[in-house]
């Protein structure tokens, strides 16, 4: 691949250049579709200024045109064989650095405090499949300054995190990343636009950290055991399943009683309950200990 030739074949040829194939484990559907490419970029807003962390650059298809727009690029990938191809194609690209590491053992706070100082940075990747959530929960927790998060993600995992209350794609995935950060999307992906083509079409989206959470709690910890066990058992009502799932116990008839003064039906589903609802009743429950 010299610079910007990014084909199906040009992809294939240099894998095969180095022994190389597709590693289905590691998620390594590589982006051959200059359009996409280009609808990141813009998506992440980037300037002269900007720090970028990517995750799992793999070749270097998206690594370039980031380098080509922001100020520094941080680049951290798992896959040790892939690097020779990663490297030959980031030559001349001195402000970008490549971490040999798996992005779930990284220490956070350290990464940003050694590679950017105090500076705020965005995050972009073609994430991999397999660890999409845990990636984007550890971004969110991590305590970090990150401006923007733009990222390639299954179709169906975007539809959770972006989902409204109410609809059947919502559940406690999307109320704790909606907790910590504004989803929207960019836009949708058809699986002919990787090398190797994936089973499902994917999706751009962009989450935008809030500065403060959009809900007061008198107890986060408590508020997510609630959202968690709400959702532990899908079928049932909210009340059959919270009574079950929640730490410390609660009763049928106390969730009965502030539903009741919520002015909400008994047989509520917990995908049918909003993040203010959530913590309105989260808060009821530490208030009545
Ligand atoms: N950015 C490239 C592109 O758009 O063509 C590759 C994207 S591919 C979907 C995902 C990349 O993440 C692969 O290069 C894979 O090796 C890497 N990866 C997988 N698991 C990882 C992990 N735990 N930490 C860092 N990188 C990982």
């Amino acid at each position: 691949m010299s610079r910007g030739d990014f084909s199906r074949q040009s992809v294939r040829r240099q894998l095969s250049g180095e022994g190389l194939r597709p590693k289905k484990s590691l998620g390594q559907n590589f982006l051959t579709d200059e359009t996409v490419l280009s609808d990141i970029v813009e998506a992440a807003a980037l300037t002269p200024e900007t720090c970028v962390l990517e995750i799992g650059p793999g070749m270097g298809v998206l690594t370039q045109a980031l380098a080509k727009r922001a100020g520094q690029v941080v680049a951290v990938e798992i896959d040790q064989t892939i690097l020779p191809v990663l490297e030959k194609n980031l030559q001349g690209f001195d402000h970008v650095s490549v971490m040999n590491q798996d992005i779930l053992k990284v220490d956070l706070g350290e990464l940003f405090r050694t590679h950017f100082g105090e500076k705020p940075v965005t995050v972009v990747a073609n994430l991999p499949y397999y660890i999409t959530t845990p990636i984007i929960m550890k971004l969110l927790e991590a305590n970090v300054p990150i401006t923007s998060i733009v990222v390639m993600i299954q179709r169906e995992v975007a539809q959770r995190l972006s989902a409204n209350a109410g609809s059947k794609d919502f559940g406690a995935v999307t109320l704790a990343v909606q907790y910590h950060a504004e989803v929207s999307p960019v836009r949708d992906v058809s699986p002919e636009c990787f090398e190797p083509m994936p089973k499902v079409w994917s999706s751009v989206i962009r989450l935008v950290p809030r500065q403060k959470p959009p809900v007061d709690l008198l107890d986060e910890k408590h508020f997510f055991r609630l959202v968690k066990s709400a959702f532990a058992q899908r079928r049932k009502t909210f009340i059959n399943s919270v009574s079950h799932e929640l730490t410390p116990p609660v009763t049928k008839e106390q969730l009965k009683e502030i539903l009741l003064t919520m002015n909400l039906n008994e047989n509520v589903r917990g995908e049918a309950l909003d993040i203010q609802q959530f913590a309105q009743i989260s808060n009821i429950l530490i208030g009545e200990k």
